[in-house]
């Protein structure tokens, strides 16, 4: 059997977190080429743990000599074969993470962009079998990101309000920060 390592979440095992085999098969399923520096991306958003921005992967990845350039056409890519997902945000520049291969989906903090990829088994089959049902579609399957306040964020006190969507002079309510 394949990877079905059920209840091993968390961060840590590197070599089964990049799936690289995996990887590099969808690469060469579209006949492209999977270079040490794609590579090299693919692995930061792999291991970065938080939803990250095209210059934020170049600045972690200039010492690994990868080009600004080629960071961003790699991130586009990586986004085109489904394996980076573009987060909803707010404003500002657009930001990224790493699917996991088989079925799960990113749960996201708003405030400090971590990111707890979750097991997706099932998630959605009611909605799914009620639209075969109700529109005929053959579904195949669901893209889902689900945002919120990590616990850190929240004892704390910082929303995503307080981080940077502030409106200008007003100071908000209550002690510091
Ligand atoms: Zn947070
Ligand atoms: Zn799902």
């Amino acid at each position: 059997m394949a990877a079905a390592t059920d209840g091993q979440h968390g961060a840590g095992a590197a070599g089964d977190q990049l799936q690289l085999d995996v990887v590099a098969d969808i690469f060469a399923g579209h006949g492209l080429p999977f270079t040490r520096q794609r590579q090299a991306v693919w692995e930061y958003f792999c291991t970065v743990g938080r939803a990250s921005t095209a210059a934020e992967a170049t600045e972690a990845l200039r010492e690994r000599g990868v080009a600004q350039a080629t960071v961003y056409r790699t991130v586009a890519l990586l986004t085109e074969l489904g394996l980076l997902v573009r987060l909803h945000l707010g404003e500002g520049e657009a930001c990224y993470t790493a699917m996991r291969v088989g079925h799960s989906h990113p749960l996201v903090c708003r405030v400090c962009r971590r990111v707890v990829d979750f097991d997706g088994d099932g998630d959605l089959a009611f909605l799914e079998r009620t639209l075969r049902a109700t529109t005929g579609f053959a579904i195949y399957g669901h893209h889902l990101e689900v945002y919120g306040i990590c616990p850190e964020c929240a004892a704390q006190g910082r929303d995503a309000s307080t981080e940077g969507e502030r409106p200008p002079g007003s100071e908000g309510s209550g002690e510091g920060r």
